[in-house]
């Protein structure tokens, strides 16, 4: 059983990778970075330094298990394996681009 989920999971890692749902955002030039990864309905924030992630399992596995959720685990490879996008940006975009993304995040949760 555990095996099964394991294995379910994998294949839904490896096709968010070869789908290019990492994505890097580099802000310039400060070289500041944000990873997001598209997730099933929506866009997730994860930062891997600080083992953090926008979405619901993050609550529920993560902050009480300690186990990463799988966007965590996703970026982790796609690092690994060079596969993600990279966006790149202009520092004064940065705001915005975080007020964008909180908003998105936001108004998923509310909904849910
Ligand atoms: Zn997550």
């Amino acid at each position: 059983m555990l095996h099964l989920v394991v294995q379910s999971d994998s294949e839904r890692i490896k096709n968010l990778l070869e789908r290019g749902a990492v994505k890097l955002h580099i802000f310039q030039p400060s070289g500041r970075t944000i990873w997001t990864i598209v997730g099933r309905d929506n866009e997730h924030w994860a930062d891997i330094e600080l083992g953090f992630c926008s979405c619901k399992s993050y609550y529920y596995i993560t902050l009480s298990n300690g186990k990463l959720c799988y966007h965590l685990i996703c970026i982790a490879l796609a690092k690994q394996n060079n596969k993600f996008v990279t966006i790149k940006f202009h520092d004064t975009e940065y705001t915005d681009f975080i007020n964008a993304l909180l908003a998105d995040i936001t108004s998923k949760l509310l909904v849910c």
